[in-house]
C-alpha cells in the first residue's frame, strides 16, 4: 500500500518515524542519505563561455573590425605604425572585456548571497520538541507543522489536519483552494489523494501536522522543476529609458561618424585611417557603460539595504521606491514591536490591572474559566503540558498564555478535537475540546467578532443572561483599554451536546472576559515618519486593529497630530463607493481600522487611480493580492507567511516601518547616482568629440587620436564612473518631494551642465593646452604635422592628460548637482578612490614608460605644461563651483533636485 493509503499511524511508521518525531542523530543520518530537501538549480553556462560572450558584442564587434584594419593597414602600407593601433584597440577590447565580466560576476555573486538571506523555515517536531529549521533540513521521516499562509516545504502526508486548504497552482495548474484531511485514501494516484500535500504549493487555510515522505528532487515539485526554472526578468521603466538612451545615442554617433567619415574621404583621408576616425567618433559618443552601470547600481543599492534589513525580491523595484509616494502600512509589528504583554483584564465586570499583581488571588480563582478558555484556545504548537518547551509561536498568543502560566498555573489541558482557524477576515479562532463533563467550545478574538454571538456571561462563576447594562459594561471596559492604545481580545466558551452541529458552533456563546495586550511602538518609527513627512511621502495605516487602538497609536508616534483624523473603519469602506473611497484618501492623516483583506486591497487600488505609487505592507495570505497590485509589495520577514513574501517585491527581515523609510532612500540614491554618471561621462564625451571636429572643420591637427579616446572611453574613466554609479545616498535626498513619475533621467539641466557647461569647459581647456604645446614650439596655423613628428605626439599627449587630469577633478564635482564639493567631501566611496589613483597611474604610464609612450602614439611634454593643465583643472573646479552657489540660491524658491 502507498502512504496515502494508509492510516496515520501507519504512515509514520512506514517511515520509520514516530509521533514525537525523529531523533537528531536519525536526522543526521538521513540528511546524509537523502541530501538536503532543496530543488537543483539549473546548470548554468560555463563561466568561460560568458567570458566569450563579452568580447562578441556589438561595441566589441566594431572594434575587432577597427582592429583588423588596422593590421590590414599595416600590411598593405608598412611604416604607418597602424600595427600600434591594432594592438591597442585589441587591448582595450580585453579591458573592457574583462572588466564587464567581472562586473556581472560581482552583480550574480551578490545577488546569491542576498538570497540566502531568506531562508524558507518549517515547523518540526524532533525528540518531541518543535523547532523551526530552515525547509533545506527536513528529511523524510520529520513531523511538520503547517498552517495558513505557508508554503509546503516538501512532499508530506496529513496526519492531523484542522479546516486544511491548499492551493495546488504549481503542480497542477488548478487556482482553485482544495480541501485536505488526514483520513486515509482510496484514490490510486498520489497527487489525486487528499491527504496529501506538495512541495511548491500553499497552504491557503487551516491547520495541519503531517509526514514528510519526499524531499528535494524526489518531490513531484523538484521533479517537474526543470520545466519551470525560466528566469524571465522583466523590464522595468528606468531599464528600458535607459536601453532606449542608449540606442538613441548610438545611432546618433553612428550617423555623425558616418558623416564625419564621408567628409573625411572628401577632403582626401586614406579609406582605412577614415575608417578608424570613423571609429573614434562613434567610441567617443556612445556612453556604452550606462546598462551595466545601472545593474550595478541597483545591486549596490540592494546590498547596502539589505545591511538596513531589507531584501529586495525583484531587482527594479529599487528604483521605483525611489519615487514612492504612499506607504500603506500595518500597525502591529510593522509600527509597533509586536512585543506583547497582557495589561488589564476584565472578568465578572470588573477591569484589573495586572502590573501589580504578580500570583493567584481568590478572585482570580473564582473566575478560572476564563483562564482555562485562554489557555485552550490558542495557535501554539507545544506538545505535553504547558511550560515544558519553550513557548513557539506568535507574540499575541505567547502573551495571553504567559498570563495564565503566572496567574493561574497549573490548568488541565484537554485534547483538542477540532478547530475553526483564525482569519484576519473571521477576526476570532474557536478551538473544540474535549473536557470531562463533555466537548467544550472556546473562543477567542476580536470584540466586535465574539460579542455578538454571546447571549451570556459568566460572573463569578455563575452564567447569567447578557442584559442590556451588562452589554454597556463591557462596551465600556472595551472603550477604556482601546482608548490608552490597548488590543483587546474577547474570550467565550460553550459546553456542546454531544452530537454537536459543525455548522452552528459559534452561537450562543458564554462571555467570560476580555483582556487588554499593550504593544508598545517601536522607538525608531517617529523620526522614520518626520523622514516621511519631509520626503513628501504620506502614511497611511491600515490595521484590521480597532479603530479605537489605532489611533491611539497613531497619536503616540506622531502620526496623528490633529484632534479629528479620518478613521475609517472596514464596515463604513464596505458602503463607499470607489468615488468617495478616493475622495476620502485626500485627508492629511487618514487611518484604516478593522479592515479585511480585500479592503488593503481597495484602498490600493484606489490610491493608484490617485496616481501615487504606491507601497503597501502585508503578512498573512490573504494580504497577497493586495502585495502584487501596489507598485511596492512589502512582506514582513518575521510574521509574515510564505506567501506574502512570495508575492512581495521586498522583504523587511525585521518588521520594522523603518526600514521602509530606509529603503526609499537607497532608492531614490540610485536614480540620482546614474545621472551623476551620466554628467560625467557625457562631459569626457564631449572633450574626445570637439578635437574631431575642430580636425574636419578648422583643419587644425586631430589633437586627439582615436586610440587616446578610445583610453579614455574604455579605459581611464572606468573606475571613476562606476564609483559614481554606487555612491550612498546623500544626506538631503529625503528633504524634498519624490521625483514625478513622469521626470526623465536626461533632462534639460543635466543636458545642459554636462554638455554645454562642463563638457564645453574641458574640451576648451584641452584644445588650448593642445594648442600651448604646439605654439611654443613655434608651430603656426595650417602647418602641418605627420602622425610621427615628436611635436604632434607631445601636443596630443599634454590634450589627452589635460581630459583625464580634469576628469579626476570632474569625478568629485559630479558627487552632487548642486552641494559645494566641500559638502560632498574627498573620501567616502571606495571606488572612486581606486578610480582615482587608476587615472594618475594611466596617466604616469602613458607618459613615462616606453611602453604607454608607443601604445598610445605618446611622448612626454614639457614639465611646464602640467602646471597650464592644473590651472584649467582649477578654473572648472572653480566655475562649477560658482554655478552650483547660484543654483543653490535660486533653489531656495523653487525645487532645484539635489538642492541644499
Ligand atoms: P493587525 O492589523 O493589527 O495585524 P490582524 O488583522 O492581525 O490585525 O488582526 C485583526 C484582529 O483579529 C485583531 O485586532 C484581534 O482582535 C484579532 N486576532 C488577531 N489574532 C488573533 C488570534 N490569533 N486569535 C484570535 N483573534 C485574533
Ligand atoms: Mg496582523
Amino acid at each position: 500500500m502507498r502512504i496515502h493509503q494508509l492510516s496515520p499511524v501507519d504512515a509514520i511508521a512506514s517511515l520509520k518515524s514516530t509521533l514525537s518525531g525523529l531523533s537528531y542523530a536519525e536526522v543526521d543520518r538521513r540528511l546524509n542519505e537523502y541530501g538536503f530537501n532543496e530543488v537543483e538549480k539549473l546548470t548554468r553556462k560555463p563561466l568561460w563561455l560568458r567570458l566569450i560572450k563579452e568580447f562578441v558584442t556589438f561595441f566589441s564587434l566594431i572594434l575587432w573590425i577597427a582592429a583588423g584594419l588596422a593590421f590590414f593597414a599595416e600590411w598593405s602600407d608598412p611604416g604607418q605604425d597602424m600595427a600600434k593601433v591594432g594592438y591597442a584597440i585589441v587591448i582595450v577590447i580585453l579591458v573592457s572585456g574583462i572588466f564587464s565580466f567581472w562586473q556581472e560576476y560581482r552583480i550574480e555573486q551578490t545577488l546569491a548571497a542576498l538570497r540566502k538571506l531568506l531562508p524558507q523555515q518549517a515547523q518540526v517536531l524532533r525528540q518531541g520538541v518543535v523547532t523551526r529549521v530552515p525547509a533545506e533540513q527536513l528529511v523524510p521521516g520529520d513531523i511538520i507543522y503547517l498552517e495558513q499562509g505557508d508554503k509546503i516545504p516538501a512532499d508530506c502526508r496529513l496526519i492531523e489536519a484542522f479546516g486544511a486548504r491548499v492551493n495546488n497552482t504549481a503542480i497542477t495548474g488548478e487556482s482553485l483552494p482544495k480541501m485536505r484531511e488526514a483520513d486515509p485514501s482510496k484514490a490510486d494516484n498520489l497527487i489525486d489523494s487528499k491527504n496529501i500535500v506538495l512541495a511548491g504549493t500553499s497552504m491557503v487555510s487551516g491547520q495541519a501536522k503531517a509526514i514528510v515522505f519526499a524531499t528535494g528532487m524526489h518531490t513531484e515539485f523538484g521533479k517537474i522543476a526543470h520545466l519551470t526554472q525560466t528566469a524571465g526578468e522583466e523590464i522595468s521603466p528606468l531599464r528600458k529609458e535607459i536601453a532606449y538612451l542608449s540606442r538613441l545615442t548610438a545611432a546618433l554617433a553612428v550617423l555623425i561618424g558616418f558623416l564625419f567619415f564621408l567628409i573625411g574621404w572628401i577632403i582626401g583621408i586614406p579609406f582605412w585611417k577614415a575608417f578608424i576616425f570613423t571609429i573614434g567618433i562613434i567610441v567617443a559618443m556612445v556612453p556604452e557603460g550606462l546598462l551595466p552601470t545601472l545593474t550595478l547600481a541597483l545591486v549596490l543599492a540592494t546590498k547596502r539595504m539589505a545591511k538596513r534589513n531589507v531584501l529586495i525580491r525583484y531587482l527594479p523595484s529599487v528604483e521605483t521606491l525611489g519615487s514612492t509616494t504612499v506607504i500603506c502600512t500595518d500597525k502591529t509589528g510593522t509600527l509597533t514591536q509586536g512585543n506583547m504583554l497582557v495589561q488589564q483584564i476584565y472578568l465578572s465586570k470588573t477591569i484589573i490591572s495586572l502590573a501589580g499583581i504578580k500570583e493567584k488571588t481568590d478572585f482570580l480563582d473564582l473566575n478560572k474559566l476564563f483562564f482555562l478558555t485562554v489557555s485552550m484556545c490558542h495557535d501554539l504548537k507545544e506538545i505535553g503540558n504547558h511550560g515544558k518547551s519553550p513557548i513557539l509561536g506568535d507574540s499575541m498568543e505567547v502573551a495571553l498564555m504567559e498570563m495564565v502560566l503566572n496567574l493561574s498555573p497549573g490548568l488541565p489541558v484537554y485534547p483538542r478535537l477540532d478547530e475553526i482557524p483564525f482569519d484576519a477576515d473571521r477576526m476570532r479562532l474557536s478551538t473544540i475540546h474535549q473536557a470531562p463533563e463533555g466537548a467544550t467550545l472556546y473562543c477567542k478574538g476580536a470584540p466586535e467578532s465574539v460579542f455578538p454571538l454571546c447571549q451570556h456571561i459568566i460572573i463569578n462563576g455563575e452564567i447569567q443572561p447578557l442584559d442590556v447594562e451588562t452589554k454597556a459594561s463591557v462596551i465600556q471596559a472595551q472603550d477604556a483599554m482601546v482608548h490608552q492604545g490597548l488590543r483587546v481580545l474577547a474570550f467565550a466558551c460553550k459546553k456542546l451536546v454531544v452530537d454537536y452541529d459543525r455548522e452552528r458552533l459559534e452561537e450562543d456563546l458564554v462571555f467570560v472576559g476580555l483582556a487588554g495586550l499593550e504593544d508598545p511602538p517601536r522607538p525608531e518609527v517617529p523620526e522614520a515618519l518626520r523622514r516621511c513627512q519631509e520626503a513628501g511621502i504620506k502614511v497611511i495605516m491600515v490595521t484590521g486593529d480597532h479603530p479605537g487602538t489605532a489611533a491611539a497609536i497613531a497619536r503616540e508616534i506622531g502620526l496623528v497630530k490633529s484632534d479629528n483624523p479620518t478613521i475609517i473603519t472596514g464596515e463604513q469602506l464596505r458602503g463607499f463607493s470607489d468615488i468617495r473611497l478616493q475622495l476620502a484618501l485626500d485627508a492629511q492623516e487618514i487611518i484604516f481600522a478593522r479592515v479585511v483583506a480585500n479592503q488593503k486591497m481597495r484602498i490600493v487600488e484606489a490610491l493608484k487611480k490617485k496616481k501615487h505609487i504606491v507601497a503597501v505592507t502585508g503578512d498573512g495570505i490573504n494580504d497577497a493580492p493586495a502585495l502584487k497590485a501596489a507598485h511596492i509589495g512589502i512582506a514582513m520577514g518575521i510574521a509574515g507567511t510564505d506567501v506574502a513574501k512570495e508575492s512581495a517585491d521586498m522583504v523587511l527581515l525585521d518588521d520594522n516601518f523603518a526600514s521602509i523609510v530606509n529603503a526609499i532612500e537607497e532608492g531614490r540614491a540610485v536614480f540620482e547616482n546614474i545621472r551623476k554618471f551620466l554628467t560625467y561621462v557625457l562631459v569626457h564625451n564631449v572633450a574626445e568629440l570637439i578635437p574631431y571636429l575642430g580636425f574636419l572643420l578648422f583643419k587644425i591637427p586631430l589633437a586627439l587620436t582615436p586610440i587616446q579616446a578610445l583610453l579614455i572611453d574604455m579605459g581611464s574613466d572606468t573606475f571613476t564612473a562606476l564609483g559614481l554609479g554606487a555612491e550612498r545616498p546623500n544626506p538631503q535626498i529625503m528633504r524634498r518631494p519624490p521625483r514625478p513619475q513622469s521626470e526623465r533621467l536626461m533632462n534639460w539641466p543635466l543636458v545642459f551642465r554636462a554638455y554645454i557647461f562642463l563638457g564645453l569647459i574641458e574640451a576648451t581647456a584641452a584644445m588650448a593646452v593642445f594648442f600651448f604645446v604646439l605654439n611654443s614650439a613655434g608651430w603656426e596655423y595650417g602647418q602641418n604635422l605627420a602622425a610621427q613628428d615628436l611635436l604632434y605626439m607631445q601636443a596630443t599627449t599634454a590634450c589627452l592628460s589635460t581630459i583625464i587630469v580634469m576628469q579626476i577633478v570632474n569625478v568629485f564635482l559630479c558627487r552632487s548637482d548642486a552641494r559645494s564639493v566641500f559638502s560632498t567631501g574627498f573620501l567616502g566611496n571606495k571606488l572612486i578612490i581606486i578610480g582615482v589613483i587608476s587615472e594618475i597611474v594611466i596617466l604616469l604610464l602613458i607618459n613615462y614608460t616606453p611602453w604607454g609612450n608607443s601604445l598610445l602614439g605618446a611622448a612626454p611634454f614639457e614639465t611646464e605644461v602640467w602646471g597650464l593643465i592644473i590651472v584649467c583643472a582649477l578654473v572648472m573646479f572653480i566655475l562649477e563651483e560658482l554655478r552650483k552657489w547660484i543654483a543653490r540660491k535660486k533653489s531656495l524658491n523653487s525645487s532645484y533636485r539635489d538642492g541644499v
